[in-house]
């Protein structure tokens, strides 16, 4: 709903000047994020974000690169130590660690000399499991794309206790499924023959622990976005530690990286002040940057930065960003551009 009033705002943007938005908003810095870059159709992820072709990829580009300068992490740690920038900056990311980040987005970067953070799913590294919203996302193109006979739909009605056994109530369903009892999407994959790990065999939708190698190499920066992508809000204090540590001794251990940088599953909405300060004090070596996904927008720990989520189908880029900032400058107008943590 937001994001839809967001590009709204963007269209008539869009006769705006964009220096005029920065200098309006004083954000000179943004952080666009994107999970894939694909002309195929990724069933996986087709109900959890409607990811660029190359083509739009490349236009989003052509849009950034004129407006902002690409930086790195130094530039986030010590912003204008590097000496007094030209432009505005931004600072790009990836999430998830889909296997289209080596094979479609890492050539086209390098090609443009563009330096980015690519944030994974420990336990997926090397197709060991599949996210469980990427199950959801199979198994909802399994019953979009396959007539099955009414007794599939009946048997979850009576299983599951459902309203009705019509296709959109079994739908609704697979999507309430949570990180707590994801288990239940197995079952459901079961029960119309979707074998996740053959999925996982065949499509390899993941990166190998190899070609994640092959990027640290080429210059990404590799940070973690926890060990399996559960909501942060929902897990205890305890199990956010360990999907944190976890993750990050895995990249430590397995590619040798040596710094920290953190990007929440899904948002960091309603995750206490608390796991900020762990993250940046308490651990060693503290966090050196996190990020959020909630748009164009200030935050109160100092480490920690919103990005723009930027898979809007075929929105172009350039509203997207627009959109964030006319949304910015309105919520501005109310104190209301900045998250406060308790
Ligand atoms: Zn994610």
């Amino acid at each position: 709903m937001r994001e839809q009033f967001k590009i709204l705002l963007g269209y008539p943007g869009a006769l705006i000047p964009q220096k005029w938005f920065i200098r309006a908003s004083g954000q000179d810095l943004i952080f666009p994020f994107y999970h894939a870059v694909s002309d195929q159709f990724m069933p996986h992820v087709a109900y959890n974000y409607r990811v660029r072709t190359r083509k739009r990829f490349n236009k989003d580009l052509d849009f950034l690169l004129k407006h902002y300068e690409p930086v790195g992490l130094d530039e986030l740690k010590a912003p204008g130590r590097g000496g007094k920038r030209k432009k505005p900056a931004m600072f790009l990311s990836f999430d998830d660690g889909l296997s289209e980040i080596h094979d479609v987005v890492a050539p086209v970067l390098i090609s443009r000399g563009i330096p980015a953070a690519i944030f994974v799913n420990t336990d997926f590294i090397d197709n060991r499991d599949l996210f469980y919203r990427y199950k959801s996302s199979l198994l909802l193109d399994r019953f979009e794309s396959i007539k099955y006979s009414p007794a599939v739909t009946e048997i979850m009605q009576s299983r599951y206790h459902l309203a009705s056994s019509h296709k959109r109530c079994v739908k609704e369903f697979i999507l309430s499924i949570s990180y707590k009892n994801k288990k239940e999407l197995d079952a459901v994959a079961r029960l119309v023959d979707l074998d996740f790990e053959t999925f996982l065999k065949v499509k390899k939708p993941y990166m190998t622990l190899q070609q994640l190698n092959e990027l640290d190499d080429r210059g990404f920066y590799i940070g973690s976005h926890s060990k399996d992508h559960p909501l942060f809000s929902e897990i205890s204090a305890e199990e956010r530690k360990i999907q944190y540590r976890e993750s990050m001794e895995f990249l430590h251990t397995e590619l040798g990286i040596d710094y920290r940088i953190f990007s929440f599953p899904f948002s960091d909405n309603g995750v206490p002040a608390e796991f900020f300060r762990e993250i940046s004090s308490e651990d060693s070596p503290g966090v050196e940057a996190s990020f959020g996904t909630r748009g164009l927008k200030k935050d109160t720990v100092s480490f920690h930065h919103q990005r723009i989520p930027m898979e809007n189908g075929t929105v172009p880029g350039n509203i997207l960003i627009r959109g964030e900032y006319i949304y910015y400058l309105l919520k501005g107008l109310f104190g209301q551009n900045e998250v406060k943590r308790l």
